[in-house]
């Protein structure tokens, strides 16, 4: 709840920040109040310090290309800590990742053929395709597009529903 979003100049979502880097945006003049604060969701109180939960900045700055790195916890988040076979939800050290088309027969360590799995469904697939174990794929895997939707993931489904206005 202590996490502030900032915005372009022109409104794009830029990224989520911490409350500190906030303040110290508005206070060097280099950001502002996104929007009108009406409502009690609209701010955060930090040592008796107002600040709004959404930031633009003053000026209009180019949004770099960032590749995402492809590691375990960014799977996982893209799966949103669920297994894809089963569709139940876990925590990241009950789970696994899965290569679709097994490591075995050479399958690539790729965003399209890596998906998070629990223990239990990864051992009973093993060193089979998901058709050749009977399983199936909650979604077809592939790699994260839009940088915002996926740092999107990381935070609590009402502080989503509160952003995704202006994610839009
Ligand atoms: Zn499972």
């Amino acid at each position: 709840m202590s996490k502030v979003l900032l915005l372009n100049y022109e409104n794009q979502p830029l990224r989520i920040c911490s409350w500190k880097r906030a303040l110290v945006l508005i206070l060097k003049g280099k950001a502002q109040c996104a929007q009108a604060i009406k409502n009690i969701e609209d701010f955060i109180t930090i040592n008796n310090t107002s600040i709004p939960r959404v930031i633009r900045l003053n000026y209009q700055v180019a949004v770099p290309y960032s590749e995402l790195p492809f590691n375990r916890e960014n799977i996982f988040i893209r799966d949103e800590y669920t297994c894809q076979y089963c569709g139940k939800k876990f925590k990241y050290e009950e789970l696994t990742l899965d290569h679709v088309y097994p490591k075995s027969r050479l399958g690539p360590d790729i965003w399209e053929n890596i998906v998070t799995c629990c223990k239990e469904c990864n051992q009973y697939k093993a060193d089979k395709t998901p058709k050749e174990a009977g399983m199936k794929l909650l979604r077809r895997p592939c790699r994260p597009k839009e940088y915002f939707e996926f740092e999107m993931k990381k935070y609590s489904f009402s502080d989503r529903k509160y952003w995704e206005q202006w994610a839009s």
